[in-house]
């Protein structure tokens, strides 16, 4: 057998030990308020740094007996064994399984390191229409082949990436989807879905392959759900989750914050009856103006960016669903994922952008090996910025800096990746700024009164110490992006914009 074979069937047989040990581990653990109690007494005892102790310290109050960790451990151990061990155990493998060694090669070589999570949308088809949906502005005629999904997913488990977001359109259109994942058992897949095609004989595929996790969109009540997705899909939405339920498959959920539904996505009700259907964890999104029609009135307000927040915060610590802010949890992740610093997104086409949101490319993973597409200029020049704020509340270069990603594109020559996808950086910029103004005095002082811990918190983060060594932001410094508003304080680029937009 080539070297190259054996050391590969050497680590599958690692990787299938190790997540099976782990799969027993979380069997036990979900027994007992006793073995709970273990689990905290030996994180405790490992944790050395200040971050670690931190973990320890939420790890013994989220799982102390009547918390919301103590459900979610004992829910885990009634998953199927195949969920269980696949995907959950799977995620947690994948991350002790990480070779530094590798990892600090590839940053010393070529500056990178391998991104945790690489995010495809094979296709752009969808059998629905809904609004403001990013993918419906792509060519939805041109697709990747289950070989150029293969190919991709070869590269990125070659660096070390082992967890691919599968996206669209509506993943489930592309017929290829729940082989390829079969194909790569030590990978984990997460496919976010409208949930709308997990009929019986789909959700008996998604148990029998294991690895994947679908992450089904819903907005709310049944009113919100069916106003952006259309008539009929609240309930097919419904039955997607109880057949995941049912059989033990987990499953997340995925929510797009507008100005209109946020009452209801952090409703206690709502939170309720997600845990009440078997939902795991979560994830939040901002509608973006990057769709059909973007229209800046339906972004939440900053101060219903801050609602969000607290209401994603109080859900997390009240109840057995683990929901994340992807703007807001910069505060955990130090700050903006994008441009491979965390991961990247490939569209229909191939083309590689920084972020599922941001379709602009300058490299085509059809041409170009993946790991050089990661260390184009363009995403060199991003990463290099990152984070572009030391207010991780406001993490987003595309609409709490956006000058940043304007400057990056215009210096990078990057190209949009679909019809009007420039829009984020021509007739919406003016808006945007006004945007991204209102959010600084909003969440600023929330920063410096109520997020003291992130120091301690990031205090390991070599990009967030930069930021720090940098002080200002991004958008305001001379060499990042500021060159074409320098010399202007903040009061006259403000009410510049105010005229510009007529407000
Ligand atoms: S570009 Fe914005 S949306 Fe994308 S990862 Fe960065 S902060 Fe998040």
């Amino acid at each position: 057998m080539p070297e190259r074979s054996m050391a590969q069937a050497r680590e599958r047989r690692d990787y299938e030990r190790t997540a099976s040990i782990i799969s027993a581990a979380l069997t036990v653990v979900g027994s007992s308020d006793l073995a709970m109690r273990g689990l905290n007494a030996a994180v405790k005892r490992t944790a050395k740094s200040p971050q670690q102790n931190m973990i320890a310290e939420w790890l013994k109050n989220y799982t102390a007996p009547g918390s919301p960790g103590n459900t979610m451990f004992k829910n885990i151990r009634h998953l199927h064994p195949n969920s269980r061990k696949r995907f959950v155990a799977g995620m947690i493998a994948n991350f002790f399984m990480r070779d530094p060694e590798y990892t600090e090669s590839l940053l010393e070589q070529r500056g990178i390191s391998s991104p945790t999570a690489i995010l495809i949308s094979p296709s752009m088809r969808c059998n629905l229409r809904c609004v403001g949906c990013y993918a419906s502005e792509y060519d939805n005629e041109e697709e990747l082949t289950e070989d150029d999904v293969e190919n991709i997913i070869n590269q990125g488990e070659e660096i070390g990436s082992r967890v691919y977001v599968m996206l669209g359109g509506e993943p489930f259109v592309w017929q290829p989807l729940l082989d390829v994942a079969e194909r790569h058992p030590q990978s984990v897949f997460l496919v976010f879905t409208n949930g709308t095609m997990i009929n019986d004989r789909t959700a008996d595929r998604i148990l029998e392959v294991g690895n994947v996790c679908p992450t089904i969109s819903i907005e709310g009540s049944r009113e919100a759900t069916e106003a952006r997705r259309g008539k009929g899909t609240y309930d097919r939405v419904m039955a997607a989750m109880d057949r995941l339920r049912e059989r033990g498959v987990m499953f997340a959920i995925s929510c797009t914050a507008t100005s209109q539904n946020i009452d209801e996505i952090i409703s206690d009700e709502f939170a309720d009856l997600m845990v009440e259907k078997g939902a795991f964890y979560g994830w939040y999104f901002l509608y973006m103006p990057v769709g059909r029609d973007p229209d800046l009135s339906l972004m939440p307000s900053a101060e219903q960016r801050l609602q969000l927040h607290r209401g994603i915060v109080n859900i997390r610590n009240t109840r057995p669903l683990l929901v994340a802010d992807f703007w807001g949890d910069g505060t955990l992740t130090g700050g903006c994922l994008s441009a491979g610093r965390k991961y990247i997104h490939i569209n229909n086409k191939g083309d590689v952008e920084p972020c599922i949101f941001a379709h602009f490319a300058t490299d085509n993973v059809k041409d170009t090996p993946l790991l050089d597409c990661l260390c184009s200029d363009f995403f060199k020049d991003i990463r290099r910025m990152q984070p572009f704020g030391k207010n991780l509340l406001r993490p987003c270069p595309l609409i709490d800096h956006p000058a940043v990603m304007k400057k990056a594109v215009e210096r990078n020559n990057a190209r949009p990746t679909h019809d009007d996808a420039e829009s984020l950086i021509t007739t919406l910029q003016p808006g945007l700024r006004v945007y991204s103004k209102a959010v600084r005095d909003v969440l600023n002082p929330v920063w410096q009164n109520e997020m003291s811990w992130t120091h301690t918190w990031l205090e390991p983060d070599f990009e967030y110490g930069r930021r720090l060594s940098r002080q200002g932001d991004a958008d305001d410094l001379p060499d990042e992006a500021g060159e074409e508003i320098s010399g202007e304080t903040d009061e006259e680029i403000d009410d510049k914009v105010a005229q510009e937009v007529g407000v």
